[in-house]
């Protein structure tokens, strides 16, 4: 056998490198979606297009790749330096700290659920109950405090407050919001996550609607453990991440157990791995995880021109909304509160299934309509009971992609069906 020539592995800053694409051009990494020319797609906040250097990421990936941890040829040891890269820049997009796991799951709902089968035993857990349902259901073989949906940010300061004064779990577990996924209003996550650790609490941070819009720092903001998903950061659906602590995730029973989980087996037992290798049985999805990787790593790179981006367009979206006679628009914290570029309203005397209808055959504009996976949210927000007010909402948000002809067009078109139904 002649010797197979070592090749160099791919190192962070390598243009050959799927995770760290060379495309990034100049300006907002802006993602493409094929379809009518003129389809105005706000429904952002549901999941994003790819971006183009995610595209190129993936592309590059797909020409060299073979398994990661196991074989030792050429192809299979990139693979296994690509996936490993694409879990330091995540962690770097994160702000892990020193210890902390990063584990790649398919989505948030199962980045929750194993976060959840990984909690002690004696474990309380608190969470609102305005959550999106991945956050606020997987808990059941705990105990739960349920906290009333906030009036406001202060307001829910307080139920937090008094909460964790009522019940005594040795170990204790508060699930947060970064941003709603129904009214795009930002949560005081600082403010809340310094609650929870004075009485003793770890954080989870639900951002899959916040990461894609504003920095997230562990560190920084105070919490123990982060969710989010590719497919609304601009990369493919099917991956997804559970960063934090690691001494929970190390102590749980393997997530998936199986091959890659193992450290031996024997006929006296198994010794499983510590590290995101013991809950990342079977072969993972390398591929989604580059992808999330390199969308991380763009989102990081234009961070501030995004987010002036979104505010500018989100402002003009919600102010035009509001003027408009006959359209409500909803919010937990008052109408001044801080939010990412997300609107959900009604039109009055329209269902809203019939309002999105009408925006996508007559408008060409995609948009989202119902409860949005977060029922006792919706409940909350749109509970008149001196009315037979509409039970359900829809939802416009803003991304990369979104011009200002596009929210234009949306006002112009609600203000139509308002003014004289579909
Ligand atoms: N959390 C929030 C705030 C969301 O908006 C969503 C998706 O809409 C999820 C969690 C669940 O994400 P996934 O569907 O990727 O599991």
């Amino acid at each position: 056998l002649r010797a197979v020539p070592s090749l160099p592995l791919p190192t962070a800053g390598d243009a050959e490198s799927p995770v760290v694409p060379a495309v990034l051009s100049a300006g907002l990494p802006v993602p493409t979606l094929d379809g009518p020319t003129d389809y105005a797609n706000f429904d952002h906040a549901a999941s994003t297009p790819a971006l183009v250097s995610v595209k190129a990421a993936v592309d590059t990936a797909l020409r060299t790749y073979s398994s990661v941890h196991r074989g030792k040829g050429w192809a299979s040891a990139v693979t296994s330096g690509w996936y490993e890269q694409a879990r330091a820049e995540v962690s770097a997009f994160v702000g892990a700290r020193e210890g902390d796991e990063v584990v790649f799951t398919r989505n948030s709902t199962d980045s929750f659920t194993l976060l959840a089968r990984s909690l002690p035993r004696d474990t309380s857990v608190f969470v609102f109950e305005s959550e999106h349902h991945a956050a606020l259901l997987p808990w059941k073989a705990r105990q739960t405090v349920r906290i009333p949906v906030p009036g406001s940010a202060a307001d829910a300061v307080v139920l937090l407050e008094e909460a964790l004064r009522t019940r005594h779990g040795r170990h204790r577990l508060v699930v947060l919001t970064g941003a709603s996924n129904v009214t795009g209003e930002l949560w005081p996550v600082r403010e809340l996550a310094a609650v929870a650790r004075r009485a003793g609490a770890r954080v989870v941070l639900d951002a899959a609607q916040y990461a894609p819009h504003r920095r997230v720092d562990l560190d920084e903001l105070g919490v123990d453990y982060v969710v989010l998903s590719g497919h609304k950061l601009y990369a493919p659906f099917g991956a997804g991440v559970l960063a934090g602590r690691a001494d929970w995730l190390d102590a749980a029973a393997p997530y998936l157990p199986g091959g890659g989980a193992t450290r031996s087996v024997t006929e006296r037992g198994v010794q499983w791995h510590t590290g995101s290798a013991r809950h990342e049985g079977g072969s993972p999805n390398v591929i989604g995880a580059i992808a999330l990787a390199a969308a991380c790593h763009a989102l990081r790179e234009h961070a501030e021109a995004i987010e002036a981006h979104e505010d500018r367009l989100g402002k003009a979206l919600l102010e035009g909304l509001r003027e408009i006679d006959g359209v409500q628009t909803y919010s937990l914290f008052g109408d001044e509160h801080e939010r990412v570029a997300v609107a959900t309203f009604t039109v009055d005397g329209l269902d809203s299934s019939l309002v999105s209808a009408a925006l996508s055959a007559e408008h060409g504009i995609g948009v989202r309509d119902g409860k949005f996976c977060a029922h006792l949210c919706v409940d909350t927000l749109l509970d008149d009971p001196y009315s037979a007010g509409p039970d359900t909402a829809v939802r416009a948000s803003i991304g990369l992609a979104t011009t200002a002809a596009h929210v234009e067009r949306l006002l112009t078109a609600v203000a139509d069906l308002a003014a004289h139904g579909p």
